[in-house]
């Protein structure tokens, strides 16, 4: 692929030919390009350096140009061909761009720093590396998420369908998409881990030394307090008590799976070490070692998804209800299991028939998007610039 193939635009006396998406992550910042339209990968690799957003708005602007400049090298490209930048953020931001509020950047010392308009800083830096100035943009990262595996099903193509978007991680993310373009209602729409949800009656009892989980937003029952790492840090020190193996053993003999006392006995060494390193563990021994006691953990997550789902079919009447982020890195029989349990969980909660989930209606499903916020970021620029 040479550059000199891909068609070019004029934009402002530029001849542009290629696109930048940025993920900006907490751990790192990925760094793609496409042509245009957004439909060819101009990387084979994905140029990625750490992220620096527990250092504040202005290391991270260096680190971004420095992960540009590595890509326009790699490309042969120069600064004046870029359309535009469309960057991924961990907060929600506005339609056309604006970050609304800084949840998850820095650290509760230097949060403040982020209180700014980050979205002109970095057009400012780009401008004076490139010598000329480059559109910016910024976007939630659930939302540049659910926007490619829409790409990715659908293209381009403006067909009715509607979808819901999850992410699964640290938190839980989500985005509502109608006809392929996230949905912001006057601001922070598809905000689905927050949304507040009692336990359903049949599922009680998993949660009966936990009726009233509180979130990092504020709130209390948001999905996300279940559903999400954060969630079960917390839920892992519960189940590795004496109180909380007892529970989850009966529960396990009443349904005749097995309980191993080994990985228990590994689960609180790790613990005693790092709540963290023992959530962390949890999901390796339910996905390689298809351990019960960790699977039951996970099926937290899966229930309240389900729940989740359940509750906004009759909201949004979606052909789609997607799964994204970690959990999409299962083996195959993890993902046939969670999706199994999360199916079930929704099959019980909401059974009225016109929101049966069955394929194109209210279909459950994993995410086809792998890594690929970046070039959502993209997509999502190019539709806000399309008014
Ligand atoms: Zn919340």
């Amino acid at each position: 692929m040479t550059l000199d193939t891909l068609p070019q635009l004029n934009i402002d006396g530029r001849d542009v030919c290629l696109r930048i998406g940025v993920d900006l992550g907490g751990s790192d910042i990925k760094f793609g390009a496409t042509n245009l339209d957004a439909d060819l990968l101009l990387l084979s690799d994905l140029v990625k350096l750490p992220s620096l957003t527990q250092e504040g708005p202005q290391k991270t602007t260096s680190q971004i140009l420095a992960g540009i400049t590595a890509v326009l090298t790699e490309l042969g490209a120069r600064w004046t061909q870029i359309a535009d930048i469309s960057v991924t953020v961990p907060c929600p931001c506005s339609a056309d761009g604006v970050i609304l509020e800084v949840t998850n950047l820095g650290t509760p010392e230097n949060k403040h720093l982020w209180e700014m308009p980050f979205g002109d800083l970095l057009a400012e830096a780009v401008q004076g590396e490139a010598g000329c100035a480059i559109p910016v943009f910024a976007c939630n990262d659930a939302n540049a998420a659910g926007q490619d595996d829409d790409f990715l099903r659908f293209g381009h193509e403006p067909d009715s369908r509607t979808s819901v978007f999850i992410t699964t991680g640290t938190g839980l993310g989500g985005c509502v998409l109608i006809d392929g373009t996230v949905f912001y209602g006057i601001g922070q729409a598809g905000e689905l881990g927050h949304l507040k949800l009692a336990v359903p009656e049949m599922y009680a009892n998993r949660y009966s030394a936990d009726p009233n989980p509180a979130c990092g937003c504020g709130g209390q029952q948001c999905v996300e307090t279940r559903a999400s790492l954060t969630g079960l840090i917390r839920r892992v020190t519960w189940a590795l008590s004496d109180e909380g193996i007892a529970l989850i053993r009966n529960e396990l003999n009443a349904e005749g799976r097995e309980f191993n006392p080994d990985t228990v006995a590994k689960l609180r060494e790790l613990h005693d070490v790092a709540p963290k390193r023992a959530a962390y563990e949890v999901r390796t021994f339910a996905d390689q070692h298809q351990d019960a006691f960790c699977r039951w953990l996970l099926e937290d997550w899966a229930i309240m998804i389900g729940a989740l789902f359940a509750s906004l079919s009759p909201v949004l009447h979606p052909n789609l209800f997607i799964i994204g982020g970690g959990l999409t890195e299962m083996s195959g029989p993890s993902r046939d299991w969670f999706l199994g349990v999360v199916k079930q969980a929704y099959k019980n909660i909401n059974t009225q028939r016109s929101f049966q989930s069955k394929s194109g209606n209210c279909e459950i499903t994993w995410s086809k998007s792998a890594d690929q916020g970046w070039r959502g970021a993209i997509l999502m620029g190019m539709r806000a610039s399309q008014g």
